[in-house]
């Protein structure tokens, strides 16, 4: 293309106000916004406008290059470019956040949300946050009231502590914990558990924000009180837990006990803190799965501070919880970091729900969603796998090998590392396309169906998929697999 042309092209590009003009005539347009028009019919146009520059460009000898044949009629193109604005003004109008079929098995996923809420939750969000409420208010006394005051004793209650603190979630918990008991001192931790987390929670990193000194002891599978007693000395300020909640060492290995902590701590006046993550309110070897350590369990054990989350195994909404020592607590409250890291009303109403629920626990087991699909028994996951196996058979036909396959599902969110639960997954091997375009395929469709690839295979774990999400799953796969 001459330089001419390109010219020529340039100058044919109508101006933004022409073909806004048109697109608010244009009926198709009604339901859209002005300003989102405008911002995308002038993208629009800026990209006909660099496509126009881009196939001007330096010709380079290349017979793949073929820009030169790529001649754009923009003139007679207003329809297509009003096509494009549309498609792009509804794109943009589109909500961002959207909900996945998670059919990986991964109860705890992070990336998909990690904890669903259980109804009491979500139900008690839109009664609280419709209306105005007593988030930091006294009814009986119509004087200022404190807003953790909604959960604080249903927590100690639930966990045995003697006071309760909850923040945004369980990072901040761990900062403002830390921050509040141990600033400008020296915080003695195992080398075997100073973790990342996922993302950019790393215990030396968080250390270092919260102005502690970090002191690491032992070594990386073994470590002895002894220590921690040879670390301690004038400067230290506390002695730290951490639950390496997504990874386990095996083998020839050595940890300080909670208790054995607390009492070096009482010895010589340090304060103990662990941070256990995943706390649950549940014994889990009850229902077949390995024992973690409950919250309860730790704050018997005497620590001073215990902190977890909320939406990991308790199942609840994001929320760090801070459970302790009434002093150490009190200390918590007072720092204006706590204001910065302040619960919702929102998260405080589920909360409150997901907590009454611990009163039962059958009840909990039943209606928190991660717990039942945690202790869901396998002949119940068979039945599942079943419905969802005729279902798919009865849509796709012969265009797939579909099997049976038992095989393990991760609990995931950094809880019970070593622990693989027994699932009966749906296997599937397409005929008329790779596995990998059929997991991509229903990851794209309209359900956004999110499985995995093992083996070669395509596999949907019926653990974390919803009761009612089996037929769309089977439609999508037939829409993907079965040509019409
Ligand atoms: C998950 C986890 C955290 C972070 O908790 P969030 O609720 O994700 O902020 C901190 N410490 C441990 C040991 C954890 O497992």
């Amino acid at each position: 293309m001459t330089s001419s042309d390109t010219h020529d092209q340039l100058k044919k590009l109508p101006g933004v106000d022409f073909v806004l003009d048109l697109a608010q005539k244009d009926p198709r347009f009604a339901h859209i916004p002005r300003t989102v028009i405008v911002a995308c019919t002038r993208k629009t146009l800026e990209h006909l406008r660099q496509n126009i520059l881009a196939a001007a460009g330096p010709k380079i000898n290349d017979p793949a290059d073929d820009r030169t044949d790529h001649h754009i009629d923009v003139q007679t193109d207003v329809q297509t470019m009003l096509l494009e604005i549309l498609k792009l003004s509804e794109k943009k109008l589109s909500p961002r956040l959207v909900n996945v079929i998670n059919a990986t098995g991964v109860v705890l996923h992070t990336n998909l949300g990690r904890a669903l809420l259980c109804d009491d939750a979500l139900e008690n969000i839109q009664t609280i946050a419709r209306s105005y409420s007593n988030l930091e208010f006294k009814i009986q006394t119509g004087k200022r009231g404190i807003r953790y005051e909604a959960v604080d004793e249903l927590i100690c209650e639930l966990t045995g502590a003697q006071s309760a603190v909850v923040v945004n979630n369980n990072a901040g918990a761990v900062l403002l914990a830390l921050n509040t008991l141990a600033q400008n001192t020296q915080v003695i931790v195992s080398r075997g558990e100073l973790v990342e987390i996922g993302g950019s929670f790393r215990i030396p990193d968080v250390m270092e924000k919260s102005g502690c000194i970090l002191k690491e002891v032992g070594t990386t599978n073994r470590t002895h009180l002894r220590d921690y007693e040879n670390a301690v000395n004038e400067t230290t300020g506390l002695l730290l837990k951490v639950h390496a909640s997504n990874y386990k060492i095996e083998g020839f290995t050595a940890a300080v006990s909670l208790k054995e902590l607390v009492a070096l701590g009482e010895q010589k006046n340090i304060p103990v803190m662990e941070d256990l993550g995943s706390g649950t309110l549940i014994d889990f070897s009850k229902y077949g799965l390995a024992p973690e350590p409950t919250i309860w369990d730790s704050v018997k054990s005497g620590a001073d501070i215990v902190t977890f989350s909320g939406d990991k195994l308790l199942g609840g909404p994001q929320a760090g919880i801070i459970v302790g020592k009434k002093d150490a607590i009190a200390r918590i409250r007072q720092n204006p970091l706590t204001r910065a890291l302040r619960i919702d009303k929102m998260t405080l109403a589920a909360l409150e729900s997901t907590l009454n629920l611990y009163r039962d626990e059958k009840k909990a087991i039943q209606k928190i969603p991660t717990l039942r699909m945690l202790t869901i028994s396998f002949e119940d996951i068979c039945t599942k796998a079943d419905t969802l196996f005729k279902l798919i058979q009865d849509k796709i036909g012969d265009v797939a090998r579909v099997t049976l396959k038992d095989m393990t599902s991760r609990p995931g969110g950094g809880s019970f590392p070593e622990l693989k639960l027994p699932t009966r997954c749906i296997t599937i091997e397409p005929s008329t396309i790779s596995v990998s375009r059929l997991e991509q395929a229903m990851r794209l469709s309209e359900n956004r169906i999110i499985g995995r690839i093992e083996d070669d295979q395509y596999i949907l774990d019926p653990r974390t998929i919803q009761n009612g999400q089996e037929p769309l799953i089977a439609s999508t796969l037939a829409t993907i697999l079965v040509k019409k």
